[in-house]
């Protein structure tokens, strides 16, 4: 019998809901590079239904207690006395969402003695000390490609939000205003501008995809370069380094994982290279960006916006300087959580646990860390590192 720990976001403020806004979700069944989407054996909940928050469970308790495992689901995660420190103890199994990270740092995986397996149930497994994971010899996998499309499409509305000045306008009506000079004061269009991607993996080529069609001249920087054909396809311009990128660039977007390469990319020197009233859209993860920096560069202009829905500590404190700094569109983490990714994510979680208790290989894509060392989508785009020193600080 194995004990299952999963770590889900609280569900909203008035209940777990009875109802939704639609009746069904289109049925994915493929990504666009060919790889299937979650094949588990079945699914115990219906598509479209909220799965992320605790009372949704990822659709995974009758499965796991079917099978006579244990599922213990908390949101308590934060501090010494946390329902999830005391459950940590004896699990074999942790499984949590990067919008709600159970962060697994050495220090808890020290006093860990059972576990064998850390599931991200999403994209993103910084919120794991992958060198602590490698040293006590633990799987580490994410459910790769569940939600890149869902993070490119929320990337496609906030570098229109920000551009367009959609937030503050959206706000004149709210506040009973006809304030169209003001709406329009920082309000331009995306036509024309130069566009660049820091990363082209699933998400930042997605973003490019669905980018071309708005007559924007494209720009990436990623360690591979993408085929010929597809630069040639999309038109694009490659740079061998993030400071030729942002150089040229009038809106840039960042797509990469956080790993030691990437940890505060986004400084004072690196703003400091781009173009006066550059847009910044960050959906990857808070820490490529430095958090002061950020604030700095819109308070004097050098930004014109920044964007995104990821932030370091998650939950974000109250006073957070991202909550209040100008010519902001900071949502909470939930670009890589809508309804539909959840669907996707809850499978492959399943996926992973029926290859786990079944003996079977976990898909090589969703590997990070695998017998002691980086493996499948983790050896090609992380390295070794620790990336969670700071999250004592989470709200
Ligand atoms: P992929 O693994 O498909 O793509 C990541 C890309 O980043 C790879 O092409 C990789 O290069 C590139 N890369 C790694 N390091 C660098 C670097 N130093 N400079 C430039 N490029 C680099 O992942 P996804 O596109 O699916 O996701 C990317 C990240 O987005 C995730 O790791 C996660 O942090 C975040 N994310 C956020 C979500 C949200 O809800 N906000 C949801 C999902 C993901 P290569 O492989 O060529 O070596």
């Amino acid at each position: 019998m194995v004990k299952v720990l999963c770590v889900l976001y609280p569900d909203p403020v008035d209940g777990y809901p009875k109802t939704y806004a639609r009746d069904e979700i289109p049925k994915i069944d493929h990504y666009p590079d060919g790889q299937t989407a979650p094949t588990p054996s079945a699914i115990d909940f219906k598509p479209g239904e909220l799965l992320g928050s605790v009372s949704g469970e990822l659709g995974l308790r009758k499965f796991l207690e079917d099978a006579g495992h244990t599922l213990v689901v908390t949101s308590d995660k934060e501090g010494k006395n946390s329902t999830f420190d005391k459950e940590l103890a004896d699990a074999e199994v942790v499984i949590s969402q990067p919008f709600w990270p159970a962060y697994m740092t050495a220090e808890r995986i020290a006093k860990a003695n059972k576990l064998k397996l850390i599931i991200t149930a999403g994209i993103g497994s910084d919120h794991t000390d992958l060198q602590a994971a490698m040293d006590k010899g633990i799987t580490v996998a994410e459910v790769t490609y569940s939600n890149s499309l869902s993070v490119a499409e929320h990337v496609m509305m906030m570098i229109l939000a920000l551009v367009r000045n959609y937030i503050p306008s959206y706000g004149w009506v709210i506040k009973g205003g006809w304030n169209i000079a003001d709406c329009v004061e920082r309000s331009y269009d995306l036509e024309g501008m130069n566009v660049g991607t820091v990363a082209a993996g699933r998400i930042g080529l997605a973003v490019l995809r669905r980018l071309k069609p708005f007559d924007v001249k494209l720009h990436y920087t990623d360690k591979h370069r993408l085929p010929a054909e597809v630069e040639k396809e999309l038109g694009l311009t490659y740079h061998p380094n993030v400071e030729s990128l942002v150089k040229v660039c009038d809106v840039v977007t960042i797509n990469a994982p956080l790993h030691p390469e990437t940890e505060n990319m986004f400084n004072d020197k690196l703003i400091g290279m781009m173009k006066r009233g550059s847009y910044i859209v960050n959906t990857a993860r808070g820490k490529i960006c430095d958090r002061d920096a950020i604030v700095r560069g819109l308070e004097s202009g050098q930004l014109a916006g920044y964007a995104g829905d990821v932030w370091f500590p998650q939950p974000a404190p109250k006073d957070h300087p991202w909550r209040t700094m100008p010519h902001h569109g900071m949502t909470p983490h939930v670009s890589g959580t809508s309804l539909s990714a959840q669907t996707r994510y809850a499978a492959g979680t399943r996926e992973i646990l029926e290859s786990y208790f079944a003996d079977k290989p976990i898909r090589t894509e969703y590997l990070i860390v695998d017998k002691g060392k980086l493996a499948g989508t983790g050896a090609k785009s992380y390295t070794a590192g620790d990336m969670t020193k700071g999250t004592e600080r989470a709200a």
